[in-house]
């Protein structure tokens, strides 16, 4: 047995393996391995041991859960604010501009209501409501599945309760996607170097190979930035960022002050995404 199957699994645990179909998903896996040589993002080295416990809410007060309050009906009054955000996402994390639409890589992106809040449906729905579009992204969820489904813990829920990746543990599995009810992962089919656009030295790329999604730029907000999406809609407030375990934060008193929806709440994932509508 060579050195990476055997590594592979000591991480995967056998009886995962088993329920997968046994030798030959750790054939398939330990090969995918092959072409999964992305970088590590800044500040995605703490919290394995936060892996582990991907399983449910971060209670702790004392402790960071960042979430994000985006409000829908400032998207509408200003239609501008939406492609701000999803370039300046994109342009900070090295995503791929590819030309064909079947190959697109997605951090945040913009939807109508029914797509995002299919257990929302209302046959009389207002026009304003029904005909314009809003940001969704990866919802970091409190109750993550990708995190469990992932073998190698590519996937893991930081210190401050934020879902990123390692990816250079990313094998290439997908199992993460097909986990994920909400579509926010996206797979590199083919080598995005090529198609980054301005390229920021200062956050690594991907390969072929690799899943990747929003990481609620886990690195800007280690060195004290909001993230780029946030920052780009700029004293609008059509999105804010916060401590959700902070009882005094912005995010709390917006909370408290407006109702709001997250995605798919019946799935138990508890997203850290809300939605004033
Ligand atoms: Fe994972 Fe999907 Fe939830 Fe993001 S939205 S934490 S990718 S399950």
């Amino acid at each position: 047995m060579d050195t990476n199957r055997r590594n592979f699994l000591k991480v995967a645990g056998i009886s995962t393996l088993a329920g997968l179909g046994g030798t030959a998903v750790v054939d398939r896996l330990v090969a995918g391995s092959s072409v999964a040589h992305a970088s590590t993002a800044a500040g995605e080295g703490a919290g394995h041991a936060e892996a582990a416990k991907g399983h449910g809410p971060v209670s702790d007060p004392s402790v960071n859960r960042y979430g994000m309050v985006i409000d829908v009906k400032k998207f509408q009054q200003d239609p501008s604010l939406g492609e701000k955000a999803v370039k300046a996402c994109h342009q900070v994390h090295n995503v791929p501009q590819f030309p064909d639409k079947k190959d697109e890589i997605k951090w945040i992106w913009m939807t109508n209501f029914e797509n995002a809040f299919p257990e929302n449906p209302n046959l009389y729905q207002d026009e304003a409501t029904e005909s314009h579009q809003l940001p969704i992204m990866c919802n970091h969820c409190d109750s993550p599945p990708c995190v469990r489904a992932c073998p190698t813990k590519a996937t893991f829920r930081n210190k401050d309760g934020v879902v990123i990746m390692d990816f250079h543990r990313c094998i290439g599995c997908r199992f993460c996607m097909a986990a994920c009810p909400y579509g926010s992962r996206s797979f590199n089919w083919r080598d995005p170097r090529p198609f980054v656009v301005n390229q920021n030295n200062n956050f690594p790329t991907r390969t072929r190979g690799v899943v990747e999604k929003c990481n609620f730029c886990a690195e800007r907000i280690g060195i004290g930035q909001q993230p780029a999406c946030v920052e780009a809609c700029g004293e609008s407030k059509a999105m804010v960022f916060g401590n959700l375990n902070d009882p005094n934060s912005e995010i709390r008193k917006i909370l408290k002050e407006n109702h709001t929806l997250q995605r798919n709440p019946s799935l138990g994932t508890l997203p850290s995404v809300f939605y004033i509508v």
